[in-house]
């Protein structure tokens, strides 16, 4: 069990959260506490998260793609690539 520490109530590991304060340290606070400094409930912050992460691994994939087209079948494709990466980038934060 751990405790919050904004409002002192007990929450289980796997229910508390980790909230970085603004002098950089962190501290463990449970979801109700999470939505009152963040203005955003937990539910709706990991669906950003996920979907941030999403973004990563796709633009990374095609930063991958890009520099084997690149070195495979030379600048120009490796320029196409880049392009490709920036559309994916745009339109993966725009869905969102
Ligand atoms: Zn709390």
């Amino acid at each position: 069990m751990v405790r919050c520490a904004h409002c002192g109530k007990s929450l289980d590991e796997k229910e508390a959260l980790r909230h970085k304060k603004k002098d950089g340290g962190e501290e463990i606070i449970c979801r109700d506490c999470f939505k009152e400094i963040t203005g955003i409930d937990y539910q709706t912050f990991a669906y950003r998260r996920e979907n941030a992460k999403q973004t990563i691994f796709a633009v990374v994939f095609c930063l991958a793609a890009t520099v084997y087209a690149f070195v495979e079948k030379g600048a120009l494709w490796g320029v196409l690539g880049l392009v490709l990466t920036v559309l994916v980038y745009l339109f993966a934060s725009k869905a969102r």
